[in-house]
């Protein structure tokens, strides 16, 4: 780990906090946020903690034209004993620096990164909300701040984490939602940004997203870009399905993200004994093993949500209805399992819990 100093400037003035039994996905910030900027001469440098506010940015700033930028998603939550707990935090820094490579962003260090991390959550503790279903999400990103509205990787950088109490990622919780097969729109193509977390991405997506709620549809299956036959991911999680007693999940390709959750979900699936696996699947495969009276769960899975089972799959003017629409025994015990561990209830055999010491230390 490098040996930064983090500069430390708090607010004395703290925000009025909203009512943590009635909070929205992402609409409330904390008090404060961390940055650190970086230059082609002096690499990164000036990290800091500083009260939360705008940034001011050149317009010809290139993230606002060609959308060089990736980002994070991780949730800390507070035990019983009051300790500050983080679920695989170093995947998702590891991961932070994979979206760099693809988007030519340069590497942070992810050790000092999660230490930036832990400082700010030890600042913001008391805004990390207990109630059932609640969390603290973190947002870690980078952004390019270069001047230069030319083609190219930017000379600079500012790469910030800031923090939101959040509720149930869907208003339904973890009831089934309905999804639409979309056969127009793709999400990613194998060669392009698919596996990387940056802008692009999810701004690319929003068309179909918003064509298939007005048709009554939560989110989109999203089917491989070239033939629209494979299953890649659900909205913006990747997705199982249970066949006859065995899981499935589209195995990595270059244009499937790689999800903390999903990984966690194979490892205890494997854990317990249940036979999983990765492989290509195609929509029709789907049909067929909901035909045959196969098709047992589906369910999609990320850090917002952990567990999302889909009650219903809308494809070419059919429904499929899954386990009657409701969550299946699988989709709750691995959703129960997961938040058990993540939030200290349940015991964690694999080590994926991360108690945050409760000093701010300033390496
Ligand atoms: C973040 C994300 C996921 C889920 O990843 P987790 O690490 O489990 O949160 C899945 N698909 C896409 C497109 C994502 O952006």
């Amino acid at each position: 780990m490098r040996d930064y100093q983090i500069d430390m400037h708090l607010n004395t003035e703290r925000k009025q906090k909203p009512a943590f039994d009635q909070l929205q996905f992402g609409r409330n910030f904390t008090d404060h946020m961390f940055i650190m900027d970086y230059s082609s001469e002096e690499g990164w440098y000036d990290p800091r903690i500083v009260p939360y506010q705008p940034v001011t940015l050149d317009p010809a700033a290139m993230i606002f034209h060609y959308g060089q930028t990736v980002f994070e998603g991780l949730k800390a939550y507070l035990s019983k004993e009051q300790q500050i707990l983080l679920f695989r935090p170093s995947k998702n820094m590891a991961r932070l620096n994979r979206s760099n490579e693809r988007l030519c962003i340069p590497k942070i260090d992810e050790a000092f990164a999660l230490h930036a991390l832990k400082q700010l959550l030890i600042v913001e503790k008391d805004w990390i909300p207990t109630s059932e279903g609640t969390s603290l999400y973190i947002r870690p990103f980078i952004i390019s701040t270069e001047p230069y509205i030319g083609v190219a990787p930017s000379n600079s950088y500012r790469f910030m984490i800031i923090l939101s109490p959040v509720g149930a990622y869907y208003k339904e919780g973890i009831n089934p939602v309905k999804i639409s097969v979309e056969q127009e729109y793709v999400r990613a193509v194998q060669g392009g940004t698919g596996n990387a977390k940056t802008a692009g991405n999810y701004a690319g997506s929003l068309k179909a997203q918003e064509m298939a709620n007005v048709d009554g549809y939560s989110q989109v299956l999203w089917l491989d870009g070239k033939e629209k036959k494979y299953i890649e991911e659900v909205g913006s999680m990747n997705v199982f399905f249970k066949i006859k007693g065995e899981v499935i999940t589209p195995a990595l390709n270059g244009s499937i993200l790689d999800g903390v959750t999903r990984d966690s979900i194979i490892q205890l699936l494997n854990y317990w004994n249940l036979p999983l696996v990765e492989k290509k699947i195609s929509m029709e495969e789907i049909d067929q093993a909901h035909k045959d009276g196969h098709l047992e769960e589906a369910f999609g899975t990320g850090t917002a949500a952990v567990i999302s089972p889909i009650g219903e799959l809308f494809w070419k003017g059919e429904k499929l209805s899954i386990n009657n629409g409701e969550t299946g025994p699988l989709s709750r015990k691995l959703y129960e399992t997961i938040t058990g561990i993540q939030t200290g209830t349940l015991e964690d055999p694999f080590g994926w819990r991360i108690e945050v010491a409760s000093e701010v230390v300033n390496n």
